[in-house]
């Protein structure tokens, strides 16, 4: 931190808050978001004075867009983001391929990603907060933070110092400079601050990457910082080669450069510059970056083709640091989620994304902790499977970048490799790219108290475990035979529905009863008294009880899906038909035409015992259970009576 004189100090203390959020970056705002749709009152505040309008990330994976849909905010999201479409690959200004861009198409309902300036995605979550009536505090700077041991009878609770200067904004650090059409800021100092004294139950920092409340609780943020250095720009250009989509150019001088299509025919550039040098001062080497040592770089990475800067809206350049936190909870009150627990190189996209993600997996937790529903001391020390994620972003956007920068005689002969059997090996590479890694679809979460494997039955292995990622599955809504004979005499194709479609509401659980063919037989009876009898239970058991505001009619905890396999018709059992009108559990009734969805989960779709599955408020798999009888239920209960605490408890 520049050092500063702090004039006049005025100082107050506040009663105690639920959550207070630092930072109102896009992870902050997303949280305070999410914990405002859970009925949790938050306090947000920020060191800067608005939106920063300069967009470090632009892309969201598909696995970004999934958890959207939980804030009723991906259509914001699809309607102003660009599809990631096509990747051009030149090299030595020639065109080696494009190839078409599809990130995963059974595996979600987002087939792409998107591209979207990450200020963008912060004014979505700003416009919803304003909304629902939250705003944030700009210009408010977090000083200190620590826990606090309460008196006898007493909580503990976060105590956190916040200043504000009364004239003009607080001291920044350098991390946002910018040259070209935008002012360098200034560093202020010798200002008169106000300062207050807030007290909160709990703290989410998500204050970046050089987080000050990380420094304060003392948590290291071990990793290394690489020599490579990048050169980005965001502006307009003219360019033999035509630079309208996602492009990547290898020149002549064994530098990658990519490019990204922004609004409003902006492009955005990324290109090697000459890697660090011993000693170098990266604060210094920013101040003297100009616009002309830019446009030389790109020009001789593009040549033959000629480049030429039009005008900047802004240039920076950053060194790659590989970071995570040694660990995200401190005291069982403060988190660290997005930058401030983990940084790494851009490639791939992973940065926001995992903040957003670690977002929305503290958010229920928190809304569940204060309404009494989970202890503090069970549920949020499960928080710590987000560092595995972070792991695993570092991991790939390494491989990323390692592949981009490649560098020696092995580098240049692959390159002319490349060359020769480019459309061949950009097939190879571009699905390399685009797989379900980078849209983050395989993420999955260790073994902890809310993963649960069965205590008795042999644990399942790969895509089956407790922890992955819900899987998405095609289902067709139930139909009746009349109702199925009516609409194929009128030609109606029957309408299906994507599984993930039904995971509403932020804090609630999916119960997933895969009925393979018992429904066909007496088994549908048995399933459906077996489902209204535990379901209503629960239901009256664990009661949420701050309002939530997610946007959905209904606000029930649990929700159960009944999925039949293949062969179930309504006339084979008038049961499923009379679970299927009156909905059960809130949910209904859908059949997996193809058996997919079964096999994507473990189940077989014929002639099997079916199972169940507990999704995860998340959408990630906590518990499943082999059969649909009376015991299987009993261990449904059993797992959800270790996670969550009955209200008479
Ligand atoms: C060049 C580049 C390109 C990238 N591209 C992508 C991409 O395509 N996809 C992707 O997923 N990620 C990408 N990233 C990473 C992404 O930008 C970050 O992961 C993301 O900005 C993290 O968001 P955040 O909210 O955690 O932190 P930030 O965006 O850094 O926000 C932190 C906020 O905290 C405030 N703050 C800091 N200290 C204090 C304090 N003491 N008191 C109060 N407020 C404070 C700051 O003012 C700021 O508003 C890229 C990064 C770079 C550098």
């Amino acid at each position: 931190m520049p050092s500063t004189t702090t004039h006049n100090p005025t100082s107050s203390s506040t009663p105690t808050i639920p959550v207070l959020i630092s930072g109102a970056g896009p992870v902050g705002l997303y949280e305070a978001l999410l914990l405002t749709q859970l009925g949790i009152p938050v306090r947000i505040i920020d060191r800067d004075t608005a939106i920063s309008p300069n967009s470090r990330a632009l892309g969201l994976h598909a696995r970004s867009l999934e958890i959207f849909q939980f804030t009723g905010t991906v259509d914001d999201f699809l309607e102003r983001g660009q599809g990631i479409t096509n990747l051009s690959y030149y090299m030595n200004a020639r065109l080696v391929g494009s190839l078409p861009v599809i990130q995963a198409t059974d595996h979600s309902m987002f087939s792409t990603g998107l591209f979207l300036e990450q200020a963008k995605t912060s004014e979505i979550f700003l416009e919803r907060l304003k909304e629902l009536g939250v705003f944030v505090e700009y210009g408010w700077e977090l000083l200190d933070t620590k826990v606090v041991e309460g008196g006898p009878g007493e909580e503990e609770y976060v105590e956190t110092t916040i200043r504000r200067a009364l004239v003009g904004g607080n001291v920044v650090e350098g991390e946002d400079r910018v040259l070209g059409d935008i002012d360098m800021r200034s560093e202020q100092k010798d200002k008169e601050y106000e300062t207050q004294v807030v007290r909160s139950k709990y703290l989410v920092a998500c204050d970046g990457g050089r987080s000050t409340v990380r420094h304060k609780i003392n948590v290291a943020f071990p990793g290394r910082t690489l020599p490579q250095k990048t050169l980005m720009w965001d502006g307009h250009c003219d360019c033999d080669i035509p630079l309208s989509g996602l492009t990547a150019v290898r020149g002549p001088n064994g530098k990658t450069m990519m490019v990204f299509p922004m609004s409003d025919g902006v492009v955005r550039i990324g290109v090697e510059d000459v890697d660090m040098v011993p000693g170098e001062d990266f604060e210094q080497t920013l101040r003297e970056l100009t616009i002309e040592h830019f446009e030389s770089v790109v020009a001789e990475t593009a040549y033959p083709a000629k480049f030429k800067v039009k005008s900047t809206i802004w240039l920076t350049a950053f060194k790659t640091n590989e970071r995570r936190a040694e660990r995200y909870v401190h005291k069982n009150r403060i988190f660290l989620a997005g930058d401030a627990a983990h940084v790494h190189s851009p490639a791939g996209g992973q940065g926001l994304n995992t903040g957003l993600h670690d977002a929305h997996n503290l958010a229920w937790k928190l809304g569940y902790v204060l309404n009494g529903l989970a202890k503090p001391e069970f549920l949020l020390p499960t928080y710590e499977e987000r560092g595995a994620m972070a792991d695993r972003a570092i991991r790939l956007s390494s491989k990323l970048l390692t592949r981009r920068l490649a560098k020696g005689l092995w580098a240049d002969l692959k390159a002319y490799l490349f060359f020769l059997v480019g459309p061949f090996i950009i097939k190879v590479f571009g699905s390399f790219l685009f797989a379900p890694e980078v849209a983050m679809l395989d993420v999955e979460y260790e073994k902890n108290n809310l993963n649960r494997p069965h205590k008795t039955q042999p644990e399942p292995k790969g895509d089956y475990k407790v922890g992955v990622r819900a899987k998405d599955g095609i289902l067709l809504p139930f139909y009746s035979s009349s109702l199925a004979t009516d609409a194929k005499e009128k030609n109606d194709p029957q309408p299906t529905l994507r599984l993930h479609s039904l995971f509403t509401g932020i804090a609630r659980f999916h119960i997933l009863v895969f009925a393979s063919d018992a429904l066909n037989t007496s088994g549908a009876k048995e399933i459906s008294t077996l489902l209204d009898r535990h379901v209503s239970q629960w239901q009256s058991k664990y009661t949420y009880a701050s309002t939530l505001q997610d946007g959905y009619a209904d606000k029930d905890l649990f929700k159960v899906h009944v999925i039949a396999g293949p062969s179930s018709t309504a006339s084979s059992s008038p049961a499923i038909l009379e679970m299927s009108k009156r909905g059960v559990g809130k949910g209904k009734v859908f059949v997996d035409k193809a058996g997919q969805t079964h096999q994507k989960y473990g189940f077989a779709a014929t002639k099997g015992l079916g199972g169940i599955t507990v999704i995860r408020p998340d959408s990630h798999v906590g518990f499943r259970v082999h059969g649909v009888n009376e015991q299987a239920w009993k261990d449904v209960d059993e797992y959800f009576s270790t996670v969550l605490v009955a209200h008479s408890e």
